[in-house]
């Protein structure tokens, strides 16, 4: 349909749901319902294109007049009635739809073509002046704010004055002498805030709307919602044109919005709203309160099947739920839109599930409708859904679970107050950071999800509800009040719901999510078999696993964590840290190496801390047995291991004026002054330490050397893989791959075991990234360390940046998501792809991994399967959601419908 010859305008029977891009997703659902043969009333759509030329030019195109006008012709006579006729009116509605919905960004109008003449005539032809006169009120207050740029609020201080005047309690009430008396105030706002009237003329009225609804693309509202969305800037908006249908004449009218399944747990059944004696938004904007759409059944049993009828007709042409909107005009069913509806994450599994089992979709399909972000939601640990607890209050959810605790009303207090504490603020800045990490959950009165807390805290994955706006926080009385006038004060219990912004008083139990207890093997057969939405999740699962070319790692420390990896199905264990070897109890050793004056003395140090590690890696090797092992070498800078400098300096300082001076403590002082550094992350550590500290990767090798030959010998088949960190250049990396395959061969030799590790190097600065081809000459694996590679191809050090300006850089769009969280695919992302094909090109199957969080954040691991990464490794809890975005992306990589937008 598109491009023969410069066309701007559709009628609805002329498009179909496949031309979102030209037509909007508004426009498409209206044309596909109208080929389908559903009541829609007639309409055409203005292009998206007429949209992105009016943007270029300042103008629309010179023949869009003429399309319109021969358009509105043809809806005259569909409808046999005049636009602008004096008697009888058509009247029309000018809606915004783009190819992306953007709820609450661009304002709909309705009753155009309604002036001071044909307002009788409508009334006249209705049989109804109180409808008249209510349509043209509603005109003038949604032309006056959308199209006038009038504030909102002025037209309806009037309308509450009124109404409180009247003794009505809703705009039901109002009865047809005020209506027109409230016109009457309405048009004199417009003049009074335009200089100019109301505008008469309906085709003027039209032209200045639809001009509206493309001007309203660019505000700055949806600049801001577009970037954080990621939506592109030239897209454009397209314009439905509709005749209008009145759900406001009289009680056998209304409006109503319905799902073909239940949104909320994919339950089959009938879901709506419906709202008598209504147009338009009413049934969504609490004016009023609407019925459930069961009781139109009795209402309206005619329109109430034939509703039934069509909903049905349009999940099976749609294959997925749908939502629409409907409007009965006296008795008489119109549908007013449709698309594919939103949903939880518990219903996303249940209904791809259902819609496979019926037949109507396939396993790729049912793949490509649930996503990791889903399955993470799912695995919370949530308040048990027995309980009938009424919320005092609701926010935004923010950052899923479920915290109990008591309310705290400032940081310190928070910092310094036992662990179970719900930090209560207005709003956070970086100085709540204390008291967010002592925190169970963060509660505030304002911002939104990119607010500081909702940030923060969803980096730390703490549940956090935020913009709570009926909340009366008072930090000086240390209290809270909420819209009800319960009042909390400090140190009362409150519970908080991080996934659907829910506050509680009191304690609500906790229950660990069903999801992870199935995939901990801890929920029992027939718990399992009754929960609807873990049989969902597992079968996805089984498909997931069935299709993924990607393997998943698990990124573990301690016996303990492997264990829980092989129950998270990992495929081995892509990041093992020694660091945390050396913490704890062991601290003083490498306070000891360090202190060494002589290398009999590091020797020393090195041969007791040398069983220790061995003991790990047996543990770790053992619950690991035939799956791969990467084992990093030791990372951090050595500070980590020493007393803070500044406490040390005071406590020698105060020795020194009491005259009792430990000699120990001047020498430690004196170390820990030589490795102090401004910048640890760019300092000495990764494969610099192990280069200028001898003996310390030595010991590290032999500890996993013996730990391997130990597990041959009991009948294993151990995979240990020695990953050097840090690298940014092939000698460093040379030099230390001799000194491991030394030790290797050493313990080979003494043990009589021939142990082999594959060595291989981690790609974390972008200088590695650039010479991974002559790195790959030498190296036997690489893995990214997504983290430090975002730190330094950023300049971020993310200890520092998180919780300072990444708040603001959400809030303005500059990220879609934290760089940390999500890959940044084209900086990052490039040079990952980079070092893939040059270090490929030298070493033909190089195994390549990650071992960053990035490897378990759903658009992350799409990433990583482009590039032909070999595995992710990820912490054993986001291993599933690792396994099922791999699984997407295979099948999705096939059919290219990555788009879950
Ligand atoms: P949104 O995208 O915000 O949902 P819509 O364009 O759907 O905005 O319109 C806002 C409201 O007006 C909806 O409830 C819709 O059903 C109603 N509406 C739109 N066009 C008409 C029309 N021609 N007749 C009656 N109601 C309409
Ligand atoms: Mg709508
Ligand atoms: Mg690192």
């Amino acid at each position: 349909m598109a491009g023969t010859s410069r066309r701007f305008v559709f009628a609805f029977d002329e498009g179909d749901k496949d031309h979102k891009e030209l037509l909007g997703g508004k426009g498409a659902g209206l044309a596909e319902m109208t080929n389908l043969g559903l009541p829609v009333p007639p309409g055409f759509t203005v292009s998206t294109e007429a949209c992105r030329l009016y943007l270029a030019d300042g103008q629309v195109p010179p023949e869009l007049a003429g399309e319109i006008d021969a358009h509105l012709g043809r809806l005259e006579s569909e409808r046999g009635k005049r636009f602008g006729s004096a008697s009888d009116p058509m009247l029309v509605s000018v809606r915004s739809g783009a190819k992306f919905s953007m709820p609450g960004m661009m304002e709909t109008i309705l009753d155009i073509g309604l002036n001071d003449a044909s307002v009788d005539g409508l009334a006249a032809a209705a049989g109804s002046e109180r409808f008249a006169w209510d349509s043209y009120r509603r005109l003038i207050q949604m032309f006056g704010s959308t199209v006038l740029g009038i504030d909102p609020a002025r037209f309806s201080t009037v309308l509450e004055t009124v109404e409180r005047s009247t003794g009505a309690a809703g705009d039901v009430d109002l009865d047809a002498a005020t209506l027109r008396s409230l016109v009457t105030n309405y048009k004199a706002i417009v003049r009074d805030e335009t200089g100019r009237d109301f505008p008469q003329n309906p085709r003027e009225q039209l032209t200045m709307a639809i001009r509206a609804v493309f001007e309203s693309w660019n505000t700055e509202r949806a600049r801001v919602y577009r970037r954080q969305e990621r939506i592109p800037h030239d897209l454009g908006t397209a314009v439905n044109v509709m005749a209008m249908v009145y759900g406001n004449l009289g009680p056998d009218s209304g409006t109503g919005v319905a799902f073909t399944r239940d949104p909320a747990t994919g339950t089959p059944g009938v879901y709506g709203d419906y709202l008598s004696e209504a147009q338009g938004e009413d049934v969504v904007a609490g004016i009023r309160t609407p019925v459930p759409l069961q009781d139109l059944e009795r209402l309206d049993p005619v329109s109430y099947a034939e509703l039934r009828r069509i909903m049905a007709l349009l999940e099976g042409h749609y294959r997925d739920l749908c939502d629409v909107e409907f409007t009965i005009e006296r008795g008489r069913l119109w549908m007013l839109q449709t698309r594919i509806g939103k949903r939880t994450a518990a219903a996303a599994f249940r209904l791809a599930i259902q819609f496979l089992d019926d037949g109507l979709i396939d396993v790729e399909e049912a793949l490509g409708r649930v996503t990791g972000e889903q399955l993470t939601q799912l695995m919370f640990p949530q308040f048990d859904p027995h309980i009938e607890a009424k919320p005092i209050a609701t926010g935004v959810p923010a950052s899923p679970g479920a915290a109990v605790g008591t309310a705290v009303f400032d940081s310190a207090t928070a910092a310094r107050t036992d662990p179970n504490v719900i930090l209560v603020r207005r709003e956070t800045s970086p100085d709540d950071l204390p008291g967010i990490i002592a925190a169970e959950g963060v509660l505030t009165s304002r911002g939104g999800k990119t607010s500081h807390a909702a940030v923060v805290a969803r980096g730390m994955g703490k549940t956090c509800v935020v913009g709570a706006d009926g909340l009366e926080i008072d930090a000086d009385r240390r209290q809270f009040t909420t819209t009800d006038g319960v009042v909390v004060r400090e140190g009362d219990t409150i519970s908080i719901d991080g996934s659907t912004g829910r506050v509680y008083s009191g304690t609500i139990d906790v229950v660990p999510s069903p999801v992870v207890e199935y995939f901990e093997g801890r929920l029992d057969a027939a718990v399992r078999r009754r929960d609807p939405v873990v049989q969902a999740v597992s079968r996805m699962m089984i498909y997931a696993d069935e299709r993924r070319r990607l393997g998943v790692h698990a990124n573990a420390d301690t016996p303990a964590d492997a264990k829980r990896a092989r129950q998270f199905r990992a495929d081995g264990i892509g990041l093992c840290r020694t660091e945390h070897m050396f913490l704890g109890e062991r601290r003083h050793h490498i306070e000891e190496l360090i202190l060494a004056e002589s290398a009999a003395e590091q020797d020393k140090v090195l041969a007791e801390l040398l069983p220790m590690q061995l003991g790990d890696f047996v543990g770790i090797l053992a619950a690991m047995d035939g799956l791969p092992v990467t084992i990093r070498l030791i990372d951090p800078p050595l500070h980590e291991f020493l007393p803070d400098l500044t406490e040390l300096s005071v406590k020698v300082a105060l020795a020194e004026a009491g005259g009792a001076i430990d000699e120990g403590d001047v020498r430690l002082l004196r170390a820990v002054r030589r490795l102090h550094e401004q910048n640890p992350m760019l300092g000495l550590r990764g494969v610099r330490l192990g280069l200028v500290v001898p003996g310390l990767v030595a010991m590290q090798v032999r500890a996993i050397a013996e730990a391997a030959a130990a597990r041959i010998r009991a009948g294993d088949d151990p995979r240990p893989e020695i990953m050097v960190p840090l690298v940014g250049g092939v000698e460093e990396f040379e030099l230390m791959r001799e000194e491991i395959v030394r030790v290797l061969h050493d313990v080979s030799e003494s043990s009589g075991i021939e142990v082999r590790a594959r060595i291989g190097t981690m790609i974390e600065l972008p200088r590695a990234a650039l010479t991974a081809a002559s790195i790959a000459e030498h190296a036997d694996f690489f893995s990214f360390g997504t983290n430090d590679l975002t730190q330094t191809t950023w300049g971020f050090s993310r200890d520092d940046v998180e919780g300072s300006f990444f708040p603001a850089y959400l809030k303005k769009g500059i990220f879609a998501a934290s760089p940390f969280d999500s890959l940044d695919e084209e900086g990052v992302g490039r040079l990952v792809s980079i070092a893939v094909e040059e270090g490929r090109a030298v070493r033909g199957g190089l195994l390549i991994g990650v071992c960053g969080e990035h490897g378990g954040d759903p658009s992350s691991v799409r990433f990583f399967d482009r590039v032909g990464l070999d595995y992710v490794s990820c912490s054993p809890f986001r291993v599933p959601i690792a396994r099922l975005e791999a699984g997407r992306a295979a099948v999705l990589k096939a059919s290219s419908e990555g788009d879950t937008r």
